[in-house]
């Protein structure tokens, strides 16, 4: 059961190390799920892929793919064999945890600008005090207009962020739990501090209203239609003297959809059509429009089927799902030397052991868990092995000790065939966290395989 350090597969590391610099660049401008979709969108045309909904017909060798609200993708090239004998899926999520500014987040307090916002998705909050952060998103105005913010990530703007106690004042505050120190409600942002001449009533909530009107033309009340989410300021950076990780905010699960979609568009003829399917909302149950419980999936393969002119198209797609065998590709927990008390070592994920594979996922006895077959399993260990893929088996965490899940269960209600396959993390959920280039260049290696085997 001895796992090889994916490093030693390479004598010249130099494909690692490109790979990993064009993942940096993707994952420094997928800051938020849109952003994520919008830059797949881009890559898939960029590679012969063309939207779905603007052909009339398809057939094998055709690249195509489906667009969902600007958050969710499913992108396919079709292959020789009949669509209903099933697919060859990856399945990644495009949302990582963040802070999200409210409905109506504006105040001025004490002579600040504040953002009042609600987390999304699993945080300690402590973490995203006194760091830089940047604002990501689009404001929606009620004629139709769609603006794009973006402000942090260029060197030249500047940056917000959530204020924390001197240590000095903080007698009450390292008293209380880690849970309960920084309040869900106290992660607000700050904004400005220079109030606005000539304005009585909240001058510097005014002044940012006023900076807003002139460089977005937008108004305090288009807040309520808007989505602008706070995230990590900067670029993903290399970690490590030797280089050999990559430290960057999102991922969980942006290294997985990257590695996913990479694979597929370096991928020619198939015989299974492949497909990539990028979902939104993982981090909060996989719900609404845009998350994996969604029936837009679905549908794109119906519409599939009515583009090869075809009938019942809704029953083919059923059967089409039945028939499939997808990795679920989402990251893993490694082993952290200085937490490894959380871990069983020797059914742990370490980083530079290459794509992790997840029999099951869950918590308290497994569950929630999909728990893939055996026979399917085995089906995966050979198209690595005969791949030459570095891989390795993990579960997440000590038994009793947590747990987690992905979407895997949800793609195996359509009774297909799905494990989960991903990239181990080190600080999983922090705005800062860790993979290792060599993990991240054997996902795509895996992922590659699967889809042509
Ligand atoms: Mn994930
Ligand atoms: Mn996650």
């Amino acid at each position: 059961m001895y796992r090889k350090n994916a490093w030693l597969k390479y004598e010249d590391k130099k494909e690692v190390f490109d790979f990993a610099e064009q993942y940096k660049q993707f994952l420094s401008v997928a800051k938020s799920e849109r952003i994520a979709v919008k830059e797949a969108v881009r890559l898939l045309e960029a590679n012969g892929f063309v939207n779905a909904e603007e052909v009339a017909q398809i057939e094998a060798g055709d690249r195509v793919y489906f667009v969902n609200k600007s958050k969710n993708v499913a992108a396919y090239i079709i292959g020789t064999d009949p669509l209903e004998e099933g697919l060859r899926i990856l399945g990644a999520h495009v949302d990582s945890p963040r802070l999200d500014l409210k409905e109506n987040p504006l105040y001025e307090s004490k002579g600040y600008a504040l953002g009042d916002t609600h987390y999304y998705g699993g945080i300690k909050k402590y973490q995203w005090t006194t760091i830089p952060l940047a604002l990501v998103g689009v404001v929606c105005k009620k004629d139709g207009k769609v603006v794009e913010i973006n402000i942090g990530d260029n060197p030249n703007d500047p940056v917000v962020g959530v204020t924390d106690l001197l240590i000095h004042l903080s007698a009450d505050q390292m008293e209380k739990k880690l849970g309960k120190a920084i309040e869900g409600e106290n992660l607000d942002i700050t904004l400005g501090s220079m109030p606005l001449n000539d304005k009585d009533k909240e001058p510097v909530k005014a002044n940012i209203l006023k900076l807003l009107k002139d460089k977005y033309d937008i108004e305090e009340e288009d807040f309520i239609s808007a989505e602008i989410e706070i995230v990590p300021a900067g670029m993903a950076r290399d970690y490590g003297l030797d280089r050999s990780m990559i430290a960057g905010y999102g991922h969980d699960d942006r290294s997985c959809v990257y590695a996913s979609l990479m694979a597929l568009l370096h991928t020619k003829e198939v015989k299974k059509t492949a497909c990539c399917l990028l979902v939104d909302k993982e981090e909060i149950g996989s719900v609404g429009a845009t998350g994996a419980h969604s029936l837009f999936f679905e549908n794109t393969i119906a519409k599939l089927f009515r583009l090869f002119k075809e009938e019942n198209v809704l029953w083919k797609a059923r059967l089409t799902l039945e028939n499939s065998e997808m990795l679920s590709s989402d990251v893993s927990a490694a082993l952290d030397p200085l937490y490894a008390y959380v871990s069983e070592a020797k059914n742990a994920a370490y980083l530079g052991e290459g794509l992790v594979f997840n029999k099951y996922t869950g918590s308290r006895g497994k569950s929630g868990s999909n728990d893939a077959q055996p026979e399917y399993y085995a089906f995966i260990r050979r198209i690595m092995d005969e791949a030459n893929v570095n891989w390795q088996t993990a579960e997440l965490g000590k038994v009793d000790q947590g747990g987690g899940g992905t979407i895997a269960y949800i793609l195996a209600n359509y009774n297909m065939k799905v494990i989960d396959a991903g990239i181990a993390v080190l600080n999983m959920h922090a705005p800062m966290e860790i993979v290792s280039k060599v993990d991240v260049y054997e996902a795509y290696l895996g992922y590659k395989a699967f889809l042509v085997a």
